[in-house]
Formats: C-alpha cells, sequence, structure tokens
C-alpha cells in the first residue's frame, strides 16, 4: 500500500492544475536571460502606482494578521457594484472564492456543471469536493466562437443534482464569449436549486459596447454569482486578491468555508487602491486592445489563426504540434501557454504583453515554425 491510497478517492486520481512556467525555472534549465513571460494573462505593466504606494505604506504592518472582514476593500467594493458590503466575498484569488463555493454547495451526491475547454479551475474544484461533473460540448471549431461555450448545451447538462454551472465570459483558454442577452436568459433559465457562477476575470478589458456584465443582473437573480479578480486588468496576479457577488445568503455560506485571514494585508492594500487607479486600468485595456490587433496581424501574417478573443490574450492555432513551436520558443526565451492539457494539442494560448514583448513573441513564433 502507497500513502497515496490514504487520499481520498476523487483526490487520488485528480489531475494537478498545470501553471505557465515561471521566468526563473526557464532561465535556470536554458542558461538564458532576458526571458519574457506571456504565459499566465499577466498584466505587462504590473500594479499601478497607486497599489504600489498602498503596499509601501502597509508593508511595515505585515507582523499583525489583516483584517479578516477586508472592511475596507468590501466598502470600496460595494460603492463600484451598488451591491451591500452582505454580498461580497473576498477570495485568495478568485480560485478561493471557486474552491469556496465548491466547498459549501457540493457533495459526493451532487452534480456541477462546465464546458468542454473551460478554465482548468472548475474541474479541479469539483472533483476535490467528490461530486460529479457533467461536462458540456463546447461549440465547434469552425463557428463564430470556436471552442465556446454552447449554452443550450451547458442548460442540457443541468438535472436535478446541480448546484453549481460555471462560466467564464470571456473564456480562457479559448478567449470567446457570450452576448449579453444569451447569457441573460441563460441564467433567467437555470432552475434555482442551482448557482450560476459566471467568471468574469477578464471583463475590464471588453470594450465592446453592449456586452455582458452579470454584475448588473444581480439583483434580478437570487440564484447568480460573479467572481472577478484583480490578477489580471489590474496587474496583481503576485498578491493574490479576486472576489464573488451573490446574494447575502450565499455569501453568508462561503463565509463558514472561507479561512478566517484568507486574503493578506497587502492585497487588500493593494486592491483598494487599484479600483481608484482608473488611469492604470485605461493605459492597460488600451494597450491590450492594441495589443490584441498588432498579434493578431502577425499571426496571420505567419499563415496561421487566432480565435477571436476578448480577453487580454489569443488561443492560436499552429496547424502542427503545438508542444513543438512552444519548446522552440521557449529556446528562444519566450514562454507562451501549451493548452494540451485542455484538449487543443495543436494551439498555443498567447498572453498580449507590451508592443516590444509582442514583437518579440512574434518573431520568435516565426522562428519556431521554421524550425521544425
Ligand atoms: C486567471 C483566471 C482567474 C483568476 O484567478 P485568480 O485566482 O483570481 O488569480 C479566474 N478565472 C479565469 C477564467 C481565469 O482565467
Amino acid at each position: 500500500m502507497s500513502l497515496s491510497d490514504l487520499a481520498a478517492k476523487p483526490v487520488q486520481t485528480l489531475a494537478p492544475y498545470v501553471p505557465g512556467k515561471p521566468l526563473d525555472e526557464l532561465e535556470r534549465e536554458y542558461g538564458i536571460t532576458n526571458s519574457i513571460k506571456l504565459a499566465s494573462n499577466e498584466n505587462p505593466f504590473g500594479m499601478g502606482a497607486q497599489a504600489r504606494a498602498a503596499i509601501e505604506r502597509t508593508i511595515a504592518a505585515v507582523g499583525l494578521y489583516p483584517d479578516g472582514s477586508g472592511f475596507e476593500l468590501k466598502a470600496a467594493l460595494s460603492r463600484k457594484h451598488g451591491v451591500a458590503q452582505e454580498c461580497i466575498t473576498l477570495g485568495n484569488g478568485s480560485n478561493d472564492v471557486l474552491v469556496m463555493l465548491a466547498e459549501a454547495f457540493l457533495t459526493p451526491e451532487l452534480e456541477a456543471v462546465y464546458s468542454q475547454y473551460c478554465f482548468a479551475v472548475y474541474p479541479i474544484v469539483v472533483q476535490a469536493a467528490g461530486a460529479l461533473a457533467r461536462e458540456a460540448k463546447a461549440r465547434p471549431a469552425h463557428d463564430a466562437q470556436p471552442f465556446g461555450h454552447d449554452l443550450d448545451a451547458l442548460h442540457a447538462q443541468i438535472t436535478p443534482k446541480t448546484r453549481l454551472v460555471f462560466i467564464a465570459n470571456p473564456n480562457n483558454p479559448t478567449g470567446t464569449w457570450v452576448e449579453a442577452q444569451q447569457l441573460e436568459q441563460f441564467v433567467a433559465n437555470v432552475p434555482q436549486h442551482a448557482l450560476v457562477v459566471i467568471d468574469e476575470a477578464y471583463i475590464e478589458y471588453v470594450t465592446e459596447p453592449g456586452s455582458a456584465d452579470a454584475s448588473t443582473w444581480l439583483s434580478r437573480y437570487n440564484n447568480l454569482v460573479v467572481t472577478r479578480t484583480f490578477s489580471k486588468a489590474y496587474g496583481l496576479a503576485g498578491l493574490r486578491i479576486g472576489y464573488a457577488l451573490s446574494h447575502p445568503q450565499v455569501a453568508d455560506m462561503l463565509n463558514r468555508v472561507r479561512q478566517p485571514f484568507n486574503v493578506n494585508s497587502l492585497a487588500l492594500a493593494a486592491a483598494t487602491a487599484a479600483l481608484e487607479d482608473i488611469e492604470h486600468l485605461r493605459r492597460s485595456v488600451a494597450a491590450n486592445t492594441a495589443g490584441l490587433s498588432q498579434v493578431r496581424t502577425g499571426v496571420a501574417a505567419l499563415g496561421l489563426t487566432c480565435l477571436p478573443s476578448r480577453g487580454n490574450f489569443v488561443l492560436v492555432d499552429t496547424g502542427r504540434s503545438g508542444a513543438a513551436v512552444y519548446e522552440g520558443m521557449l529556446r528562444q526565451g519566450v514562454i507562451v501557454r501549451p493548452v494540451a492539457g485542455y484538449g487543443l494539442p495543436q494551439h498555443l494560448r498567447i498572453t498580449i504583453g507590451t508592443e516590444q514583448e509582442n514583437a518579440r513573441m512574434l518573431s520568435a513564433l516565426e522562428r519556431a515554425l521554421q524550425l521544425r
């Protein structure tokens, strides 16, 4: 008998999350310097000046436990979203909120629904809870939203045992999205015994007018949960902070499984300040919009195609083994993200960087394609 046999059955067969390769690791392994990472959808500008100042002001107090209620940040989020503080649950990244949702609402007798090619964390939290996952087929490869969420297919997977339905909008790793009217109709049609979790990790990057913002629907649907993060457009991925907006009764249940001090004091201070730093957000989003078109044009010039994306990344069809292209780019000091683990062995997910990083990525991609 091995020690792994002692673990809970669902954990024994759990496939761990595979993160983007860290820069230090690449440089250690390949003996190179000046590499760039476009693998985890981080903001290439990092944190804004106001977040940095808040961290510097707070750092002397890290000997103390953080405010476990996150009062200041919740007050700021309450103003931003026009919801009561009782509707807000803070997480150590929005990943933490996803874990809390599974812990609070799933058991081995119950079920969750998500789509093929969904964010990799959904299957992990569902399986760790021992619940049954029902995976809806995604839209086909040749579609206006290739590999995107098929709302009818998702609805068809809901049973009386369903407690959670996960939808990322825009979705990672595809970059695809669902329109406001269709998504709201979907939410309206989910039965009351299931919570619909709309994960809006990338919503700040969505600039198209009239696009979905599920946070504005909360007063209409008691079973709606919206998750947001400071890891992407706000540039605070390393601090780990995100949150959920929900009915107060849902937030109450999440709070019962939440670790008392799940969000650290630097993250609380930085996130509160980041909400005020409109200029950093504006600059980040504008650079992303320009970068998306730079990358899309560059990829097309190499004879490859990108899926449509409203996030800060594109999914590129390399038309060959994505792993080989990934390796070829690594050797040139450019880290992108292979997505074979998502069932997309020919694709690479590439984060939009600064203009210079995008240019370097494109030339590394071009060379990697020639290597074969
Ligand atoms: C990056 C990402 C998150 C954010 O995770 P954090 O834990 O907040 O860093 C959540 N959902 C999706 C779909 C993501 O891509």
